[in-house]
């Protein structure tokens, strides 16, 4: 079978693989399609360490084709996902908890394990989290990251509907953030960004209201139209976007950080305390959280905005996001 592997010298490509036989509380799938991500790139870089040889790819949607002994989860014929969240201890005191991917043991697809990327994909059965029906498997694969980590970010938000939320970077994260925003937890959303065109886009998917950090202050202007937002979620990757989301929130918020640039963000520590404003990060979404993420894609309420592309696109996929050049998310078609 072929599969996407990272190279020595910071490339993806595309190779044959054999594949072992399941062991107990495997399931074999027989893959459909995978999203690539921005943190695809990253791995492929090398810049969380050296991953030569390993299968890239956290958004692999795909059918089941065999299970191995003591798989009760998973049946033949199910659809299911490779998530970045590929398997947990299972007995930690974060797998106890509901704070399973903050496992220390973790194992994180197209990272630690071999990933979505590839016609076939051995999975713990017990934590690919099946697809329900009436999704289709593109969207359902940009959902797995993409999506799943936006839903959990607006659910660590703590907000009730009708509240103002900002929404601070509207590309392929922000959209879908937008979306369950809007259509799942009836917020009203500022949506910021430095690109006009990805502007235009919130607007088209009901951004309330919209605005260009390098035309307006957003702190200033959220804090004289709305007295500040109620929480604000920020998954750009610019230091200034988590600056100004603090500056933006009324008293007693959350942001809410989802975006990973690698820098250190202002923090006034008496606006912290006196404003009792809280800052928190999210990592993508539980077992239970990709399951309603799913959902509400099924019904419609969420619909991720997906190009197919062939697997040898892999490179040049990976240049345009580097580019910036890429809307919505691109997904790489297994099945032709
Ligand atoms: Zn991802
Ligand atoms: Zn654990």
């Amino acid at each position: 079978m072929k599969a996407i592997v990272a190279t020595a010298d910071h490339k993806a490509e595309v190779i044959e693989k054999e594949m072992r036989p399941l062991e107990y509380g495997e399931a074999l799938l027989d893959m459909e399609c995978c999203g690539v991500c921005h943190t695809d790139l990253h791995v492929k870089n090398a810049d969380f360490g050296d991953v030569t040889g390993r299968v890239l790819g956290h958004e692999g949607i795909g059918i089941v084709k065999e299970v191995g002994p003591g798989v009760t989860s998973l049946k033949v014929g199910d659809r299911a996902s490779v998530a970045w969240f590929f398997e947990g201890c299972g007995h930690c005191e974060y797998c106890g908890t509901g704070r399973e991917t903050l496992c220390r043991s973790v194992k994180n697809a197209g990272y630690t394990a071999d990933g979505g990327m590839a016609e076939e994909v051995i999975v713990t059965a017990d934590y690919a989290v099946k697809v329900p029906d009436g999704l289709d498997p593109a969207a359902a694969s940009s959902i797995t990251c993409a999506g799943v980590t936006c839903y959990k970010a607006i659910k660590e938000a703590h907000l009730n509907a009708g509240q103002w939320i900002l929404i601070s970077g509207m590309g392929g994260l922000g959209n879908l953030a937008l979306q369950y925003a809007k259509n799942v937890f009836n917020l009203k959303v500022v949506a910021v960004d430095v690109n006009d065109g990805q502007l235009e886009f919130a607007k088209e998917y009901g951004a309330d209201i919209c605005i260009n950090p390098l035309k307006t202050d957003v702190a200033e202007f959220v804090q004289k139209e709305l007295g500040g937002v109620h929480g604000a979620v920020v998954t750009a990757v610019a230091k200034s976007a988590f600056n100004d989301a603090v500056g933006a929130v009324r008293a007693g918020a959350r942001v809410v950080a989802v975006g990973l640039p690698s820098a250190a963000m202002d923090l006034s520590i008496p606006r912290l305390v006196l404003d009792g404003i809280q800052v928190v990060g999210s990592l993508v979404g539980t077992r239970e959280d990709l399951k309603e993420a799913f959902q509400f894609g099924a019904e419609g309420k969420v619909v991720p905005n997906c190009e197919m592309r062939p697997m040898e696109d892999i490179n040049d996929i990976f240049d345009e996001m580097e580019r910036g050049e890429i809307r919505g998310r691109m997904v790489i078609d297994l099945k032709n």
